[in-house]
């Protein structure tokens, strides 16, 4: 029997495979916590910790795919606004309680991908122990590039991770510095949500997070990957 809406239900939102002319339909957006040891110190904590998890939701996607740099909007409420160039791990087969040793079956492919974030409300949040959505969650607050499949992917967990900022160079890494591996992530996460097709995961950043304006062009890589550009509109 047919189903009758209200009004017409929202698409997933699509983001581009490499190479193949079809789409990902994105169903969640998981992210990982202060995942850099470098950058978790200039976040001032020092200890390792279990891995911790946020969400921003599907429709914060900006597929960011082209040649020319993708319009992201300066998000209002913010006069701190912070790019996070981040490893994203793409899920093609679902499951709970996945084994590390399991867990890179699960994996579709990987893309780059933004986590932009409203630190000055980040911080209002983190000292008042309040959720971080608004911080972490906004509209537009997830650009990713075209996701690869991981049998093209190359070396991912032993790639460079940059992010330039009109040219200059702001944020470097390197996958192995993950302070919790891809496989020991999905794992996790696992062990508190079922993961499903169509989940994307933002790995966390390597140090050197900062601020961005309008009419800056952001370019973010990691290894093996194609690049990510936006322009803060
Ligand atoms: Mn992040």
């Amino acid at each position: 029997m047919d189903q009758k809406t209200v009004f017409p239900p929202p698409a997933a939102p699509l983001v581009p495979v490499a190479g193949t002319g079809q789409f990902f339909p994105v169903h969640r957006i998981y992210c990982v916590g202060r995942n850099y040891a470098e950058h978790a110190k200039e976040m001032g904590f020092s200890d390792r910790e279990p891995p911790f998890f946020f969400m921003k939701p599907a429709d914060a996607v900006v597929v960011a795919a082209g040649d020319t740099p993708t319009s992201v909007p300066y998000p209002p409420q913010t006069s701190n606004y912070h790019h996070e160039v981040e490893l994203v791990v793409a899920i093609g087969k679902g499951g709970r309680d996945i084994a590390v040793a399991d867990a890179l079956q699960h994996v579709f492919g990987y893309a780059v991908g933004l986590d932009m974030t409203r630190r000055d409300l980040q911080a209002v949040m983190r000292k008042d122990g309040r959720p971080w959505c608004i911080a972490k969650g906004f509209d537009a607050s997830a650009p990713i590039g075209a996701i690869v499949p991981a049998e093209q992917a190359g070396d991912v967990a032993h790639a460079s991770i940059t992010l330039h900022v009109n040219g200059e160079l702001r944020q470097q890494g390197h996958t192995d510095q993950l302070i919790w591996n891809v496989a020991e992530t999905i794992a996790t996460l696992s062990q508190a949500w079922t993961l499903q097709p169509g989940d994307l995961i933002y790995t966390g950043t390597p140090a050197g997070v900062g601020a961005v304006q309008q009419g800056d062009v952001l370019q973010a890589q990691v290894q093996g990957l194609p690049p990510l550009r936006v322009r803060i509109v």
